[in-house]
């Protein structure tokens, strides 16, 4: 297989994708495949029940807190999270660090008061700004930040400090790369296809006294107590993705778990930036202390070179590699399921690249 340096959906890991091949057809001696089963199906509760467990014990996910397996993508948090939380008449804080923010903020605005508390556009989303310039409201609902800017390739190295306050984080694509204390947070939620498994599967992680505070009008399914309450599955989950990111889970856990992946995701990430730095064709423009482990963007000297670059990364097996259409340049998502092998191999690509056109 390729190496895949895809932002999302993102590469998967090739043992999860060879046992999914082999239960395709025949789960277990059942005679039909995952996708064509009940959710109902006994067989297919315990695989979700397992997923959740695996999950919880990944991230160490307390009883205090429900896990949500939904539909609708991060982009549907963007919603939720105010219809549930933002009550009449109270202001959220956002933190904009990034393009993934800025969407939080602008769908948020729709449902009350809110207020950006601090913002690095200043700076073209380059740094995080530190916690102590942050002007919180005060008494604000919440406060929502996002982790892991995938596109600007921007990672808080803190968690902010907000008191008793709910933090709620877009962790879409940060989750599982590094060990996290849950109980730091009110909501974190992530759409799954970067660190969990396929498209179409959402996770939320809930603190338990969060819920039920959705106002009447608030539709069923966009209700987080709905799905509390029917273990996610009030109507249909999607259940293949479901599935598969339980494999993922367990994948992880074969690799050492959460700690032992930060500890490679570190090495590979230091490895890129490190050859970056050193070269004087290629850049990146983050604040080393905010640079993304997960998505590593990068320019070219000459942006004239681009789409030779990625014509023959592509012919060398190296793919996805162009970065986000609003940005321009590259970028090398190196997600848990990216092997260290693959930054090596990018690395000595770049390399033959710079001196062959540098
Ligand atoms: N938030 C972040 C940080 C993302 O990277 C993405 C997608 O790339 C989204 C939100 C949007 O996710 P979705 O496409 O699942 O709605």
């Amino acid at each position: 297989r390729a190496y895949n340096f895809c932002a999302g959906p993102a590469a998967l890991p090739t043992d999860v994708l060879e046992q999914a091949r082999q239960e395709m057809l025949d789960y277990q001696g059942m005679g039909l495949s995952i996708m064509e089963m009940s959710h109902r199906d006994k067989v297919f509760v315990e695989i979700a029940e397992k997923a959740e467990q695996d999950l919880r014990s990944l991230m160490g996910i307390s009883d205090d807190y429900a896990v949500l397996f939904l539909q609708g993508g991060a982009s549907t948090q963007f919603a939720m999270v105010p219809m549930n939380l933002l009550g009449e008449g109270e202001t959220a804080d956002y933190i904009n660090t990034g393009q993934w923010s800025k969407k939080a903020i602008k769908e948020a605005g729709r449902y009350g008061n809110i207020n950006v508390a601090a913002s690095s556009e200043d700076t073209n989303f380059s740094t995080v700004p530190p916690q102590d310039s942050w002007q919180l409201s005060a008494n604000p609902a919440y406060v929502h930040y996002c982790p892991n800017e995938t596109i600007g390739g921007l990672e808080y190295s803190f968690v902010p400090d907000v008191g008793d306050t709910p933090l709620v984080a877009d962790m879409s694509s940060t989750i599982l790369s590094r060990p996290i204390d849950v109980n730091r947070f009110g909501v974190i939620y992530a759409g799954a296809q970067k660190n969990i498994g396929p498209a179409g599967l959402t996770l939320v992680i809930i603190r338990k006294d969060l819920l039920g505070k959705a106002g009447a009008h608030v539709p069923a399914m966009l209700n987080y107590q709905t799905h509390a309450d029917n273990g996610s599955m009030f109507n249909t989950p999607p259940t293949f993705s479901w599935y598969l990111a339980g494999l993922v889970f367990q994948w992880l856990k074969k690799q050492g778990g959460v700690a032992n992946m930060a500890e490679t995701n570190q090495r590979k990430a230091e490895k890129l930036y490190g050859f970056i730095d050193n070269s004087g064709f290629y850049s990146n423009p983050v604040e080393k202390i905010s640079r993304s482990w997960m998505n590593v963007p990068f320019v070219l000297a000459d942006a004239n070179l681009d789409k030779q670059f990625l014509s023959e990364a592509d012919q060398a097996g190296l793919l996805n590699l162009k970065g986000h259409r609003s940005v321009g340049g590259m970028r090398a998502s190196i997600y848990n399921a990216v092997p260290e092998a693959a930054v090596d191999t990018l690395i000595a690509f770049m390399a033959d690249f710079e001196k062959r056109n540098g």
